[in-house]
């Protein structure tokens, strides 16, 4: 890694913009000079935008003629550590750089002068009046307002004019304060004590301090509640005791006031925060601290790994099996990935964490390249759940019902114990698919190749894929008959309307994303649902991450068969993941649970291996298949996937390549295809792919790239690469 350059001024630079050019563009450097990495602002046509410093400029353009850059930020340089990831991330996702460049110069108002702002928190008074705008004023203090808001932010969150705002700070339910802007992050104190650690913790710690102090990766696996979070926790506590900062990234649904809340018990203090909830200020804010060092430990989704550390020690990437890792659009890539892209660059250690790791580290782990730590059971007393398959060709049904009558048995045995029961169902609203019943029509959404979903609680039709409502027709859209449309099949609404049904006395809880109109009163309902406020509990996939029930002791899947349809490779995977973790719901105190799977093949190998306990058995049958396959991790894939509006031009391009794939051939790689890609149609647009598969070691994005040179798109349409594609 070379050392930043420093430019006097009228020095010839070149500068990247994240403006779609392509590539750096040469300016002079600026009135007093400026380091290479420097933030600058640049003329670029009428406009001025942001650039960084890349490096000096190589250009024969005339230097006479070179505009020079108007200014440079008063921020630390971005460090070659960072700009030598994003050109590597570029290149593996063969992604153009000024389009990574922008994920990393997302920094709100750097320009901004320092100085004094005033900010709203919630107050000690409950207003004397309270009217449903004051309510929101006060519910999005209460989820998100640790740090305060701006008021127009404020009001705009809650959906309210300022002026709501300004009559809650008479009242007192609100404070206005001062703060200067750049307001310092509490200091984390990495010498507390942590908890007394188990044995099997203790040992797992102290493995990760010993591979500290550079770059390594270690997959750290053990169930859910075994005690990760503690261990990776001394990690950190290592890592900050250094003089380094750390990074936690958790997927965005995981990102809870829980976990800072453990951070702050743990350290002393709160770290700082990067996701979607964050406010503009708060995000410059941190931006301006990770550059500085100003801030030790970030907790994040996956867009924090490209915020500017000064010093990047650890990044500790928690259920890094997660599909949300995984960004579909805009640039293509995995967080996970690039967690450990990044780490080798900037010499970080790196700890995945999860229960049920993706295969993909499984088999890295496998080949010694990432070192592995096991935590083999539950923290004290609690054990792993029993696990059962309910055979329901054995069951006998009635139509319009979805539990059957083993696990009806079941749930009425916890109710008259005074234990909760918990039935997965990963389907949210009513019904899946509504058809008509005198023409067999079934609606979709007319923007996209998905079947409308009935939310009787919405009152609509929903698309699952572009969010597109509607309302639920009274006559056939197709053949005109009224009265006929009937809802096919359970989501979690209906089944809820079952458990009424069969257990009136029961208190039910339906914990689906899209009943809770915020964060808050999702997170609200969970603490009800722990303290004992509910008997039954139906949730969908928002169940599966580590909430703690007490109570629970039963785990019924209504359907387990689900995620086992279609034709991906990776559906084994999917499900064994997502069975496990909702299994390990149950249990988690001092009674034993069961976890029971109602499915219809009981004997298929996936429902056998998640019964089995034999984790490893699993995967290493899975790493088989995928090996005898020629499939990742044991090969290379990607996808091209070609958008537009209309269909056969799409085809017609993939049939063109397909044929002409003369420098795939050249690597032996072979391509597939063209097909509908899995999501076929988003937003009136068509989607169509092929897959490509190539050995392990094959130079895949280059025979891409030359595979690609000087194709002509069709009108509208696009082309975006997928190097290792989630679905194959
Ligand atoms: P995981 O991350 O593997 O799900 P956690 O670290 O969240 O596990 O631990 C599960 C629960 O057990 C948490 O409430 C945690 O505080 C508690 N716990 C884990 N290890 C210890 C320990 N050594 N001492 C006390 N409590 C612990
Ligand atoms: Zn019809
Ligand atoms: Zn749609």
């Amino acid at each position: 890694m070379s050392e930043p350059s420093w430019f006097e001024e009228g020095a010839r630079l070149s500068v990247l913009t994240a403006e779609p050019i392509g590539k750096p563009l040469d300016y002079r450097a600026p009135e007093g000079g400026c380091w290479e990495g420097a933030f600058v602002e640049v003329p670029l046509g009428p406009r001025r935008v942001l650039g960084v410093v890349w490096g000096p400029g190589d250009g024969d353009f005339d230097m006479a003629k070179l505009r020079a850059a108007n200014r440079v930020f008063d921020v630390a340089p971005m460090r070659t550590e960072l700009r030598d990831f994003l050109v590597k991330m570029a290149d593996y996702t063969m992604t153009p750089l000024p389009q990574v460049l922008r994920l990393a110069t997302r920094a709100p108002g750097l320009g901004d002068p320092p100085g004094m702002r005033k900010i709203y928190r919630l107050g000690d008074h409950e207003p004397a009046r309270m009217t449903d705008a004051r309510a929101r004023v006060l519910e999005v203090l209460e989820a998100h307002g640790g740090a305060g808001y701006h008021l127009g932010e404020l009001a705009q969150l809650a959906g309210v004019t300022t002026q709501v705002v300004k009559g809650l700070v008479k009242s007192g339910a609100v404070i206005e304060t001062e703060v200067p802007r750049d307001l310092p992050f509490a200091r984390l104190d990495p010498n507390r004590p942590g908890k007394a650690l188990s044995e099997a913790q203790a040992q797992a710690a102290q493995a990760l301090r010993a591979s500290a102090g550079g770059y390594s990766t270690t997959l750290l696996k053990g169930v859910t509640g075994s005690g990760k979070t503690e261990v990776y926790l001394e990690a950190v506590a290592q890592c900050l005791a250094q003089g380094r900062q750390a990074l936690v990234l958790l997927p965005e649904i995981a990102l809870s006031s829980e976990f800072l809340a453990r951070v702050e018990a743990r350290f002393g203090a709160q770290p700082g925060e990067w996701h979607s909830g964050v406010t503009q200020s708060e995000r410059r804010r941190l931006w301006k601290a990770c550059g500085s060092g100003a801030v030790q430990l970030v907790v994040g989704a996956r867009s924090a790994l490209f915020l500017p550390f000064r010093d990047l020690g650890l990044i500790v990437v928690d259920e890094e099996h997660d599909s949300s890792y995984k960004q579909e659009e805009g640039v293509l890539y995995n967080a996970r990935d690039m967690a450990v892209l990044r780490a080798a660059q900037a010499g970080s250690q790196v700890v995945l964490a999860s229960a049920t790791p993706s295969l993909e580290s499984w088999a890295n782990a496998q080949a010694g390249k990432y070192q592995r730590l096991d935590l083999g059971a539950r923290f004290g007393t609690a054990e792993m759940p029993d696990m059962g398959t309910i055979d329901m060709r054995d069951e006998a049904l009635e139509a319009g019902s979805w539990i059957g009558p083993s696990l009806v048995a079941e749930v009425t045995k916890r109710i008259a114990e005074g234990q909760q029961s918990m039935l997965f169902l990963n389907r949210r609203g009513y019904a899946p698919v509504t058809i008509c019943r005198a023409c067999g029509h079934q609606i979709a959404c007319d923007h996209c190749d998905a079947r409308m979903v009935e939310h009787r609680f919405l009152k609509r039709l929903v698309c699952h894929q572009c969010g597109e409502t509607k309302p639920i027709p009274e006559t056939c859209p197709s053949c005109g008959v009224s009265g006929k449309l009937a809802p096919v099949g359970p989501g979690v609404e209906r089944l809820a309307e079952e458990v009424t049904r069969r257990f009136p006395e029961a208190r039910l809880a339906v914990l689906s994303s899209d009943l809770f109109g915020s964060a808050r009163a999702l997170k609200e309902s969970i603490v009800e649902i722990a303290q004992g406020g509910a008997d039954i509990i139906i949730g969908t996939q928002i169940v599966a991450k580590g909430h703690n029930f007490p109570k629970l002791t039963l785990v019924g899947v209504i359907d387990a068969d689900l995620g086992l349809q279609g034709s991906d490779l990776r559906a084994a995977e999917k499900t064994f993941q997502l069975m496990r973790q909702v299994a390990g719901r149950a249990g988690r105190a001092e009674d034993k649970g069961i976890a029971l799977l109602q499915t219809f093949q009981p004997e298929h190998p996936v429902i056998r291996a998640i019964l089995g306990g034999d984790e490893e058995a699993f995967w290493a049958q899975e790493a088989a298949q995928r090996q005898a396959q020629g499939v990742p991790p044991y090969g290379r894939m990607a996808g091209i996937i070609l958008t537009g509006e209309e269909l056969q031009p799409l085809f017609d391009l993939g049939s063109h390549l397909a044929r002409n794939d003369g420098p795939l051939r050249r690597i032996g790689a072979q391509v597939f295809g063209p097909a509908p890609a899995p999501v076929a149609r988003v937003r009136g647009r068509h989607r169509v792919r092929l897959l490509i598969k190539a050995e392990k070691g094959a130079p895949l994005q280059s025979a891409i790239k030359a595979w690609l040179k000087g194709i002509r798109l069709p009108r509208t349409a696009r082309l975006a690469v997928d190097i290792d594609p989630q679905s194959f």
